[in-house]
């Protein structure tokens, strides 16, 4: 066991400063990196220390593993978490920073690995017992055995990279004949953006939801869940609200499903935070990747169960095992997470600029997370997320009237936003409802504009 006495936050914006969070409430010294668009920002200032890593472009700075390995060297930094996105699934960044005896906060790098290649992933998911999507048993070799296996599973179908993430590198195949050219495209796409052409298919689900399970792994042969959000308020595969419990789950779902996945954590030796995705249609669950991180939705699962996940991280990767035993799970009452863009509520072109007003929602349950302040200009050249709105209430009801108060309370002048998005969403019944699946919110975004 190893106490961390000084952390770097190898990230940036909201997720940097919920990690500085966490790590001064647990009386850990943080370091912060930065690159030079990033001098002004919150979590630099914050920080006990600050290391600038490089120019603005992410691939000199926050995706510069030298750089970051050298700011932790001469800081004596004695962990590194990497948040989400950037280098926190890659498992050769995980391999460096444990070869420099500093401590990961994050899952084995052979596990990062494994999941992030998700021919790989499905297959240790199929051997671990979860339910898959229908599809090729592993990588597409030929045009023939891709015809043979779209065949049987049945029209239309997704040819998927194996590489892939953000919801990109994916295409629809609504028949036979459109297999090869499409195939094709989706290969030299991949390679172009991934650098791997591998692509496997999958049947394509109509009109699922997309539910997601948070767990937990202690590297040891223990594992929990802590419930699902539903994340299925997608537009071009980016979750845009997401939700805990999902309103079309039930307890004895929950339970069995949760069950299922961490049992599958607990064979695997898991270690750390971990989600399970899957895409769920007709009472039935899909399993589709899994993420070997924080996900920016965890706030929602913060809030139903009173756990600090980034203080749970730290425990596990200290060496102290999992704070909780299944039993002690507890879900209560409703959580909705808005993610905010600085983006056309329309258009949604990007709309960076500099913060020249900001009042933050506040009251009863509401939580903010955002690096935003007064004079603060947010740069271009990074993710479009300013900040999260979180909520929570005994009930959903409850939790959607005080989100609808507390979008009418945020005051950000000097750049769009997407909160009259999120206020015209929640108001609506498909939204009320709770049924809304993946597609809705492309559909009803056409309807508007019709
Ligand atoms: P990424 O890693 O790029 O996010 P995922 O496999 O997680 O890729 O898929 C992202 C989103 O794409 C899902 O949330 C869902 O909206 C859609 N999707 C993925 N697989 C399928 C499928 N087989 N059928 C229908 N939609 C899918």
């Amino acid at each position: 066991m190893a106490k961390i006495t000084k952390l770097l936050i190898a990230n940036r914006g909201e997720i940097a400063l919920r990690i500085h969070r966490a790590c001064h409430e647990l009386g850990i010294k943080t370091v912060a990196v930065h690159s030079t668009a990033d001098s002004d920002a919150m979590h630099v200032r914050l920080a006990d220390e600050a290391v600038c890593i490089g120019p603005p472009p992410a691939t000199d700075s926050y995706l510069n593993i030298a750089n970051i390995i050298s700011a932790a060297e001469i800081t004596h930094a004695d962990a590194i978490h990497p948040g989400y996105g950037f280098l926190s699934e890659n498992a050769q960044f995980a391999e460096i920073v444990e070869l420099h005896n500093i401590i990961w906060v994050g899952p084995k790098p052979e596990h990062i690995r494994i999941m992030g290649d998700k021919v790989e992933a499905k297959r240790t998911a199929a051997a671990l017992g979860l339910p898959l999507v229908p599809g090729s048993p592993g990588p597409l070799e030929t045009i023939e055995e891709a015809l043979k296996i779209a065949e049987e599973v049945g029209y239309p179908v997704l040819i998927k990279a194996a590489s892939g993430g953000g919801g990109r590198g994916m295409k629809v195949v609504p028949s036979a004949e459109q297999l090869e050219s499409l195939m094709m495209q989706a290969s030299s796409e991949a390679k172009a953006a991934f650098g791997d052409s591998t692509v496997y298919l999958e049947k394509y689900l109509g009109d699922p939801k997309h539910i997601e399970f948070q767990v937990f792994g202690d590297g040891n042969g223990k594992a929990v869940h802590l419930g699902e959000r539903d994340c299925s308020i997608q537009r071009r595969h980016q979750k845009v609200i997401e939700e805990a419990p999902s309103p079309v789950i039930s307890a004895e779902q929950r339970a069995e499903m949760g069950g299922i996945v961490a049992r599958a954590m607990a064979d695997m030796g898991y270690r750390g935070a971990g989600t399970i995705e899957f895409l769920y249609e007709n009472g039935e669950f899909y399993f589709i990747e899994m993420n070997t991180r924080l996900q920016v939705e965890h706030p929602v699962t913060e809030m139903i169960t009173g756990m600090d996940l980034v203080a749970e991280q730290i425990r596990v990767a200290e060496g102290e095992g999992l704070s909780v035993t299944q039993d002690e799970v507890t879900l209560t009452g409703h959580a909705i997470e808005c993610r905010i863009n600085a983006e056309d509520p329309e258009t949604f072109v990007p709309s960076p600029g500099l913060v020249k007003n900001y009042v933050a929602p506040g009251g009863m349950s509401v939580r903010v997370d955002s690096g935003l302040y007064v004079g603060y200009k947010v740069p271009p050249y990074y993710d479009s997320m300013i900040g999260k709105l979180i909520v929570n209430g005994k009930d959903r009801d409850e939790c959607i009237r005080r989100l609808s108060r507390a979008l009418e309370e945020f005051v950000l002048e000097g750049m769009k936003t997407t909160v009259p998005l999120h206020q015209r969403i929640i108001r609506t019944e498909a939204f009320a409802q709770g049924d809304y699946t993946i597609k809705w919110l492309e559909r009803w975004l056409e309807e508007q504009r019709a």
